[in-house]
C-alpha cells in the first residue's frame, strides 16, 4: 500500500517506519526542512530505541522517503496520516492549528481519493471538521474528489514506541464507512495477528477512546501520589502498600508507582483538554481536575522536600543541588510538561544552583532553559556531584538504579539523596550513611 505520513515527529516517525517495515510504500511530509534534511541523511532527530536502524534499513531499501512537499507525499497515497502536534492552549484546551492547516493542505491537493486518517490526538469532533475543511477547499477547487476521514488514535509510549507500534494491544479504526474500514484493517493486518486486536467503532467513540485511555492511566497515576503522601504523613510505606493492592487481579500493579507526577506530551495535555471538552458540553469533571491538580503539585514533591531540608540552613539560596535525569521519564529525550523542569524553575527562583546530567535530554533542555545562568548541565552523571551540596534523581534511566554510593558521597559536601522515583532502599540507604528522602515512605527525622 502508498502511505503518506504529514509530521514526523515520535508518532509520525515511528508509524512510517513499522508500516515500511511490513512492506508498504511511505512518504514523509514535514514542514521542518531540517528534521527532513536529517532523516534523508539516514539520521534520526529524536531518541527512540530502535527506531534510526528501521529508518535507515526501510531508507535504504526504498520504501521509506522524506520531503517538505505534501503534494509529492499525496501523489499515489490512498491513506494520508495526520500526525502533527496537538499541543495545550494556555487554557488548557487542544490547540488544533496544524491538524486544521494539513486538512486544508490536502483538499488544495489531492487529486484522487483519499482516506484522510487522524492519528494525532484530537478532541471529539474534530473528524468533522477535517471531513469539512477539506470539503470546502475541493468545493473551493471546483473539484469532487472522493474522500473518506478516520479517527485511528495512537497508543505507543515514548521510549517503547517500536514495539508498542509493532505488536499494539489494540488498533482503533474510527469509522462507519464498511469501505474505509476494511481499507484500514488491511493496512493494520500485519500487526495484529487476532482480529479481535482491531476495533472499529463509531468517530466520536475512537476520539473519546484515546482521551478516556490517557485519563485512566493519569488518574492511576495521582492516585498513587495521593496514597503516598498520605502515607508520609501516617508513617505507613508506599512500596508495601502498591504490593498489597497491586496484586488484587482487578486492580494490577501497572501504572500504581510514586513519584514525581506525569509528564510529557500526552497526558498532561490530555487531560487538560478532557477537562475543557466536558466544561464545554456542560459537565463538571471533579475527578479529572482532581488528577490534573494532584498531578501539578505532586511535580514540586521533591523540590519542597529540599527546601524544608535547607530551611534551617538559611534556606536553598547559594546552594547546589545536584540532579539525575531532566527527561519526563526514562528511555526519551522528551522534556515536554517533565517534572525535573519544574523543579528547576521553583529551586533557581530562590536562588538554588542546579548541576544536572541526564543521558540523552541534555540538549533539549539547554535550549529550555537558555538564560537560566544558575543552571549547569554536564555530560557525566557524576561530574554533576562536583561542588553540590544534595543529590536529587528525577528520571529512573537504569543507569542511576546501581550508582557507585562511596563516589557519591565523596563527591557531595554533605550525604543527602532526594529520590523522585523510589529507586533505593531506605535501609541500605541508611546503612550507607545517607540521610534518604523519598516518595511515600517513612522519611529520617
Ligand atoms: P511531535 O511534536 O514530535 O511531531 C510533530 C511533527 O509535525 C513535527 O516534526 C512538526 O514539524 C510536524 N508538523 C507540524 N505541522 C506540520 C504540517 N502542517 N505539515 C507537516 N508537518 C507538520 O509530535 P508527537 O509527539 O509525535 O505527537 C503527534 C500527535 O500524536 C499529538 O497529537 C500527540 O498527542 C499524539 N500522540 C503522541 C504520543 C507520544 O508519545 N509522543 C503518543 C500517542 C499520541
Amino acid at each position: 500500500m502508498n502511505v503518506c505520513i504529514v509530521g514526523t515527529g515520535y508518532v509520525g516517525l515511528v508509524s512510517a517506519a513499522c508500516f515500511a517495515e511490513m512492506g508498504n510504500n511511505v512518504v514523509c511530509v514535514d514542514v521542518n526542512p531540517a528534521v527532513v534534511k536529517t532523516l534523508r541523511e539516514g539520521h534520526v532527530h529524536i531518541y527512540e530505541p530502535g527506531l534510526e536502524e528501521m529508518v535507515r534499513r526501510n531508507s535504504q531499501e526504498g520504501r521509506l522517503t522524506f520531503t517538505t512537499s505534501l503534494e509529492d507525499g499525496l501523489k499515489d497515497a490512498l491513506t494520508v496520516f495526520i500526525t502533527v502536534g496537538t499541543p495545550c492552549r494556555e487554557d488548557g484546551s487542544c490547540d488544533l492549528q496544524y491538524v486544521h492547516a494539513v486538512a486544508r493542505e490536502v483538499g488544495q491537493k489531492m487529486t484522487s481519493r483519499k482516506i484522510v486518517v487522524d492519528k494525532s490526538t484530537v478532541p471529539v469532533g474534530t473528524a468533522d471538521q477535517v471531513r469539512a475543511i477539506v470539503a470546502a477547499e475541493l468545493e473551493a477547487r471546483g473539484e469532487d474528489i472522493p474522500f473518506d476521514v478516520v479517527s485511528n488514535p495512537e497508543f505507543l509510549k515514548e521510549g517503547d514506541a517500536v514495539n508498542d507500534f509493532m505488536k499494539p494491544d489494540r488498533v482503533i479504526l474510527g469509522t462507519d464507512n464498511p469501505e474505509t474500514a476494511e481499507a484500514m484493517r488491511s493496512l493494520y493486518a500485519p500487526f495484529a495477528r487476532s482480529r479481535e486486536k482491531l476495533i472499529t467503532m463509531g468517530i466520536r467513540s475512537a476520539e473519546m477512546t484515546k482521551y478516556a485511555a490517557n485519563c485512566l492511566l493519569a488518574t492511576k497515576i495521582s492516585f498513587i501520589n495521593e496514597v503516598a503522601n498520605i502515607c508520609e504523613k501516617v508513617g505507613a510505606d508506599v512500596r508495601d502498600v502498591r504490593l498489597g493492592i497491586g496484586s488484587d487481579h482487578r486492580i494490577g500493579y501497572h501504572f500504581i508507582y510514586p513519584g514525581v507526577g506525569y509528564g510529557g506530551s500526552c497526558f498532561p495535555k490530555d487531560v487538560k483538554a478532557l477537562i475543557t471538552t466536558a466544561l464545554e458540553n456542560g459537565h463538571t469533571p471533579s475527578l479529572l481536575q482532581a488528577v490534573d491538580s494532584v498531578n501539578d503539585a505532586q511535580k514540586l514533591s521533591i523540590a519542597r522536600k529540599v527546601e524544608e531540608y535547607f530551611a534551617n540552613q538559611g534556606g536553598v539560596e547559594g546552594k547546589t543541588i545536584a540532579l539525575w535525569g531532566l527527561a519526563f521519564k526514562a528511555n526519551t529525550d522528551d522534556i515536554r510538561e517533565a517534572p525535573a523542569l519544574v523543579m528547576i524553575r521553583r529551586l533557581t527562583e530562590q536562588g538554588m544552583r542546579v548541576r544536572a546530567f541526564d543521558p540523552v535530554a541534555a540538549d533539549n533542555t539547554r535550549k529550555a532553559l537558555e538564560g537560566n545562568d544558575l543552571v549547569e548541565i554536564v555530560s557525566e552523571q557524576y561530574e554533576a556531584l562536583d561542588g553540590a551540596d544534595a543529590l536529587a534523581v528525577v528520571t529512573e534511566w537504569n543507569q542511576f538504579r546501581k550508582p557507585d554510593f562511596a563516589l557519591v558521597k565523596e563527591k557531595l559536601s554533605a550525604p543527602i539523596l532526594f529520590d523522585g522515583r523510589n529507586l533505593y532502599s531506605p535501609s541500605e540507604m541508611a546503612q550507607n550513611g545517607f540521610a534518604y528522602f523519598s516518595i511515600g515512605r517513612p522519611n529520617p527525622k
